[in-house]
């Protein structure tokens, strides 16, 4: 089933994030993990992909084995960064082949030695290249594509990272899913910018539960995110004591996904990190709302 599809449906709703192991001795426990979260029957799921390739063979393995098993429709990530259009052009194969409908198209970070290396004759700068390719690969995939509440932290202003998202949105992306954001005013005003520059696709907000204190600073560090002072105190006051962090992070994350419906968005992704405990209290606390 496609996620735009699933997205005009108008009753509250959740689906789930999980990634592949890093290495190859963890796919056992990541695949208990996966197993758990689909149990909780999300409206989707996604499975990351590592940009460099690495261990992302295990993505396409992960996505097909849980349609198959669960029924859950499936959001497989690619990423392009570094990569040739023939490799990806395989990849594209891949998918088709393992019968997955949906594709989220992404660039891929840029570590350090990718920044200062010659990209002149690279065949992808920017996730758009892929956008394209999938469009023209003669597939019927569902695409999905980031987007960035707080903008991306290489754009220079909201202006320009806007035009490029509508540049990316043109190219066929049927929905975007945001990174993640702790204060939900931060949404809201990036809606409100996003509709009025003619972005008319289903966005999908992504909200990241954080359930240990270390968790904060890599957060923070790979997305730029805003910290609000209320959670900075819950960190403070419970960040100390696991058990205490993962209840009280769980707490917030319901709160900010309550808000969201409550204002109208039907549809919420959970980056729930391979985490069961996290998306089952969530679910838990979602019960009524959600129809579970
Ligand atoms: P792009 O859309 O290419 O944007 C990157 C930057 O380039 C932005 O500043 C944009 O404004 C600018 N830009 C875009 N087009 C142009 C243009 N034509 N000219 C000039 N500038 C342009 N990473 C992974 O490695 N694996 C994953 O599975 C993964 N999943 C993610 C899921 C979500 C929902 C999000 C939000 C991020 C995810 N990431 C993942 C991280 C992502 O790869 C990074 O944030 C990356 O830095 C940008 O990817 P993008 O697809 O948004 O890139």
């Amino acid at each position: 089933m496609k996620i735009s599809d699933i997205l005009k449906n108008e009753k509250p709703s959740i689906s789930f994030e999980v990634f592949p192991p890093k290495a190859d001795t963890g796919i056992e426990s990541v695949r208990q993990a996966v197993e758990k979260i689909a149990e909780l029957s999300p409206s989707f799921m996604s499975v990351t992909y590592g940009a460099g390739g690495g261990t992302s063979r295990y993505t396409l393995d992960i996505a097909r084995d849980i349609e198959k098993r669960f029924g859950i429709p499936m959001l497989t990530h690619l990423t392009c960064v570094s990569s040739t259009r023939e490799t990806v052009g395989e990849m594209i194969k891949k998918i088709t082949d393992a019968g997955i409908e949906n594709v989220m198209a992404l660039r891929g970070d840029l570590t350090p030695e990718l920044t200062e290396s010659d990209r002149s004759g690279w065949d992808y700068h920017h996730a758009v290249d892929l956008v394209r390719q999938l469009r023209e690969s003669g597939t019927d995939f569902c695409i999905g594509g980031a987007c960035y509440p707080e903008i991306h932290p290489e754009s220079a202003d909201r202006r320009e990272d806007i035009l490029h998202l509508k540049e990316k949105v043109d190219a066929g992306c049927d929905f975007l899913t945001t990174q993640m954001f702790f204060d939900n005013n931060l949404l809201y005003s990036f809606l409100y910018k996003i509709r009025e520059a003619g972005i008319a696709v289903p966005i999908v907000p992504g909200i990241m539960p954080i359930t240990n204190a270390r968790q904060v600073e890599r957060a923070i560090k790979l997305s730029g995110s805003f910290m609000p002072q209320r959670f900075k105190s819950i960190v403070d006051r419970f960040g100390g004591d696991d058990a205490s962090m993962l209840q009280a992070g769980v707490a917030y994350a319901t709160d900010q996904i309550i808000d969201l419906y409550a204002n109208g968005i039907n549809h919420v992704h959970v980056y729930s990190m391979n985490k069961p405990q996290v998306a089952a209290g969530i679910v838990s606390n979602l019960s009524h709302i959600l129809g579970k």
